[in-house]
């Protein structure tokens, strides 16, 4: 039994403090965390309370004067999901959270939990593989040559090939946000697309967070694709399970032209992966179903993968394909839990 020491933060100072001691970790909704903990994977030797902080703004949904909104990380994802104005300004991230986990999930994990999540590749959860560079520096890789059918087809590295869990943060990436953090160096914003890490030969390291910088609330600009946008999620089974390829799509139109195009993508890369190449061949162009076919078949080129999930570079381009066109109006939505 090892002892692990709790401490109740009541304000952000203090909670910052407390972190700065070695082997402290925060604790929000805790659903990743203690599976981590009680898996021997996480071993923090002091757990930060911070579910008291919501008295100083970070556990509400509030307008800002850019005319974007700013959520809380304490917000619970069911919360932050059906709020109105989440969900009349931003419906691609009510649909992309109402993806993820489960209702119970949903109504315990918090919105900076959910950006820390860690992949879920079996081996990293799975001690009896002691090859795994996420969860032991150094061990080597069991799913290069092992399963890794669920793994990435981009942004991967030699060290590691695991994929983000999170379906909000894809969206959250198409909607250009910014996680607004603070810590012993004082408050800073990191763009979504430079928030989680690639994991070169670091693949310990899964943000660009500082040690001891608390997550304090994501800032979505106005956006301009709330009329035309899509979550599409396809996994092995229709709930409670991750994506295999997920796409948030959004999209202005002006006349018959696209104005603005954001693609992201999920369940390919160690990150939400932003379809820059798809988006600058439609900007501008009529929308069909050849030049989206050949926008999405550019953007898969650059994919690798390996034995067991080439399936995903076909899935995902027939996937982007799909998204645009239920965001478009042109395709409706269906059932989201195709299998593979
Ligand atoms: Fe570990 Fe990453 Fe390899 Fe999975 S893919 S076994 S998380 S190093």
């Amino acid at each position: 039994m090892e002892a692990i020491a709790y401490e109740r933060a009541n304000d952000i100072a203090s909670a910052i403090r407390a972190a700065g001691e070695p082997g402290a970790a925060f604790i929000g909704g805790g659903t990743n965390l203690l599976d981590l903990m009680k898996g021997g994977i996480a071993r923090p030797v002091k757990l930060i309370d911070i579910t008291h902080l919501r008295d100083e703004g970070i556990g509400t949904i509030s307008a800002l004067p850019s005319g974007g909104v700013r959520i809380g990380a304490l917000m619970r994802n069911s919360d932050a999901a059906n709020h109105a104005l989440i969900r009349s300004q931003y419906p691609l991230l009510t649909q992309a959270m109402l993806a993820g986990a489960s209702a119970q999930l949903r109504n315990m994990a918090t919105i900076g939990g959910n950006l820390m999540q860690r992949t879920r590749c079996p081996y990293f959860y799975d001690t009896a593989f002691a090859a795994c560079n996420k969860r032991t520096p150094g061990s080597g890789c069991a799913a290069v040559d092992g399963y890794h059918r669920t793994h990435a087809i981009f942004g991967a590295s030699e060290s590691c090939i695991a994929v983000n869990p999170s379906d909000m943060s894809v969206a959250l990436a198409a909607l250009d946000a910014t996680v607004q953090v603070t810590g012993p160096d004082g408050a800073r914003g990191i763009p979504i697309g430079a928030f989680h890490r690639l994991p070169g030969d670091r693949p310990d390291i899964d943000t660009t967070l500082k040690p001891g910088e608390l997550i304090t609330s994501v800032d979505l600009p106005p956006s301009p694709l709330s009329n035309h946008s899509s979550y599409l999620k396809v996994r092995d089974r229709a709930s409670y399970a991750f994506a295999l390829v997920s796409v948030a799509a959004g999209l202005h139109m002006q006349g018959d032209k696209i104005a603005v195009i954001h693609i992201a993508l999920g369940g390919v890369a160690p990150k939400p992966w932003r379809a820059t190449i798809a988006e600058g061949l439609l900007t501008g162009q009529p929308l069909s179903d050849d030049a989206l076919r050949q926008a999405a078949a550019a953007q898969m080129r650059d994919a690798r993968p390996l034995r067991d999930n080439r399936y995903k570079v076909l899935l995902a381009e027939r996937a982007m394909v799909r998204a645009v066109n239920v965001a478009a109006g042109r395709e409706r939505a269906g059932v989201t839990g195709a299998t593979a």
